[in-house]
């Protein structure tokens, strides 16, 4: 395999994806191969499925990780949607017990926008503030000043106002499947969303990855920010892309 061939895995809290990715073109070269995210999400039991995954692939080189939480220096920090024993577990080791090759950990957006960011939609707003949001099982950000990453910003755990709940709680894909919203209820509740991020940050742009993001037309009408909003391009390959172009720079 060429050195510029590096597997991506973008762990989510349904799914486990990855693939081979080719970082100078920003492309999959494999098939995108899918496990289940196993309930409870533990370490233990996610490192098997991460073993599993790259056994799929027969790959021992190194691997890029996008996380669904905080991740500092390969740890865990926060854990909304998996199970609470990896706070403060360190996402490297245990992925590392079974695996030769080096593992780079970072959030799960984090991933999707460095994607973005290099070869998607944010490639002509690579100047100034961009922040991409991925609409998923919960709502994940990431942040660039002038195309350098501001890790971990967990926009989705703000309070919108006069809200006792965090704002993923309010408005995410799983929030809207969950209570049937209607694209017009969604994109109301979503614009609430991005008008406070607006407030504190006045980005240049934002960038819309994730689920919900396909339907992005839909609920468009009712997005009122002044900043350009952007649907992501590479849609459900952005985290797996990302998290391999993230090793590649680390691992240079
Ligand atoms: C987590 C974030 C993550 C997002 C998307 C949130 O619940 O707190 O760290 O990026 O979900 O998976």
């Amino acid at each position: 395999m060429t050195k510029d061939i590096i597997m991506g895995v973008d762990v989510g809290a349904t799914g486990f994806k990855g693939g081979l990715v080719d970082i100078k073109k920003g492309e999959m070269v494999s098939e995108r191969f899918r496990l289940d995210t196993p309930a409870p999400a533990t370490p233990e039991a996610m490192a098997k499925t991460f073993k599993a995954l790259v056994k799929h692939f027969d790959y021992t080189g190194p691997v890029g990780l996008g996380f669904p939480a905080i991740v500092q220096h390969g740890v865990a920090r926060s854990a909304s949607n998996i199970d609470k024993s990896w706070i403060g577990t360190s996402i490297v080791e245990t992925f590392s017990k079974d695996f030769a090759g080096s593992i780079h950990a970072l959030n799960d957006a984090d991933a999707a926008g460095i994607a973005e960011m290099e070869f998607g939609a944010g490639r002509s707003h690579q100047l100034g503030t961009t922040i991409m949001i991925t609409i998923g099982t919960g709502l994940g950000a990431a942040m660039f000043i002038n195309n350098e990453l501001v890790p971990n910003m967990e926009f989705g755990s703000l309070y919108l106002k006069d809200m006792k709940r965090i704002a993923e709680k309010y408005v995410s894909n799983r929030v809207r499947k969950e209570n049937e919203m209607s694209w017009k209820e969604f994109g109301k509740r979503f614009n609430e969303f991005l008008m406070h991020i607006e407030r504190i940050f006045s980005p240049d742009c934002m960038l819309l990855g994730g689920g919900a993001s396909k339907s992005f037309k839909e609920f468009q009408p009712y997005l009122k920010v002044k900043a350009e909003v952007l649907p992501a391009k590479l849609l459900n390959k952005a985290g797996t892309v990302g998290a391999a172009f993230y090793a590649y720079r680390q691992s240079r």
